[in-house]
Order: structure tokens, then sequence, then C-alpha cells
């Protein structure tokens, strides 16, 4: 019998919304020492890959975001089961112009 591991999944493209990720004012940041696939070198856990509802995040380790369609919905923050997501203000990671901070949320 044949087993199969992987879930079948279609992968973002551009749509009539563009580049979702344009829309998102927080972004998941992935801790990789945090990261459970990390932790044991190869492509295991991927809970965040299963979950994300925009197809954004590539398998990996750690797992990659493609942030052109991250929308900032937050959910493989609230999946990962070693809290190694975290959601950060997108102003954070704005460019802004020489000598000033980014706008505050
Ligand atoms: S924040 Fe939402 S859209 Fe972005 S990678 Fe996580 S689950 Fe996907
Ligand atoms: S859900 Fe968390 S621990 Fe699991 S692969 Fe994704 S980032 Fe790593």
């Amino acid at each position: 019998m044949t087993r199969h591991t992987e879930i079948a999944q279609s992968t973002p493209s551009i749509g009539e919304g563009g580049h979702t990720g344009d829309w998102r004012s927080s972004r998941p940041v992935i801790e990789a020492s945090a990261c459970l696939a990390v932790k044991q070198g190869k492509i295991a856990c991927q809970i965040c890959w299963v979950y994300c509802p925009d197809v954004c995040i590539a398998q990996g380790v750690p797992p990659s975001i493609d942030l052109d369609y991250c929308k900032g919905c937050g959910i493989c923050a609230q999946v990962c089961p070693a809290g190694a997501i975290a959601m950060q203000p997108e102003a954070v990671h704005s460019v802004c112009p020489a000598g000033k901070s980014p706008a505050k949320e």
C-alpha cells in the first residue's frame, strides 16, 4: 500500500485581489531556534503550513513565508505548538526615511 505523507495544496497566484500581502497590518516572524523542524533538523511539524489559509507558507527547516501573499491573519502563530511564530506590527518592518522612526500602531 502506498503511503502518502503530503497534503495536496494549491499555490498562491495573483488574482483579482492582487498581492494580498499589501493589506497586512502585522506580519508573522518565525523564531528559527524555537521551530520544531529546526530542532529536529528535518521537515517535521509543518503545522503552520497546513493551516495557512492563503497557502503562502512553504515547507522547510524552518518553513518560509511568502509575504507577498500573507495577509497577516495570525493563524500560523496561533497553531504553532512551539510558539515559534510571533505577529509583529507591519510598521516595525516598513522602510522609513533616514533618521525617522517607523510609525507606531
Ligand atoms: S499570518 Fe495568516 S496568511 Fe500569513 S502566513 Fe500566517 S496563516 Fe498564512
Ligand atoms: S508550526 Fe511552528 S514549530 Fe511547527 S514548523 Fe511551523 S514554525 Fe516550526
